[in-house]
């Protein structure tokens, strides 16, 4: 949160708690999860490529698809803006299947994260970690 806040052109205006899960169709150890809204003068391409360089300074590899990883810093949503190209698609087509995103992100968008989207998900366990 604070590499992304330190980013140029981007301000974090909100954070939520700290969520920890357990991996999804992977292995290793468990995940700490989080959402934060920012302010940005960025493109989404733009902030997904600060995104990735924060990534890069945190030692992630890609070594295959669903490897344990340092870091994965995903753009959920842009705005109210769709995007549908190769390295990028926002909103982020798998939130509303993850449990670790939607209830961290229900803290900053309650309007957009129904009781009923919640309820889809309650079969994974996610637990609250750290008020933020
Ligand atoms: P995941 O986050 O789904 O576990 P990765 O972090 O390995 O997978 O991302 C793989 C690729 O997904 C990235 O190289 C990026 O180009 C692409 N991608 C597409 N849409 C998004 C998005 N909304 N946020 C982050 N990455 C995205
Ligand atoms: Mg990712």
């Amino acid at each position: 949160m604070d590499a992304i806040a330190g980013m140029d052109n981007v301000v974090v205006t909100r954070r939520s708690s700290l969520y920890g899960s357990a991996p999804v169709d992977a292995d290793g150890g468990d995940y700490v999860n989080a959402v934060v809204q920012v302010l940005t003068s960025l493109t989404a391409h733009e902030l997904l490529a600060a995104l990735q360089a924060v990534e890069q300074q945190a030692g992630r590899e890609r070594s295959y698809r669903n490897a344990p990883r340092t870091l994965d810093l995903d753009l959920l949503l842009y705005g109210d803006t769709k995007i549908h190209s190769h390295d990028l698609v926002v909103p982020h087509p798998r939130m509303w299947e993850r449990a670790f995103v939607l209830r961290p992100l229900a803290e900053l968008a309650p309007n957009l994260v129904s009781d009923q989207k919640i309820s889809a998900v309650s079969a994974q366990q996610v637990w609250l970690l750290a008020d933020g």
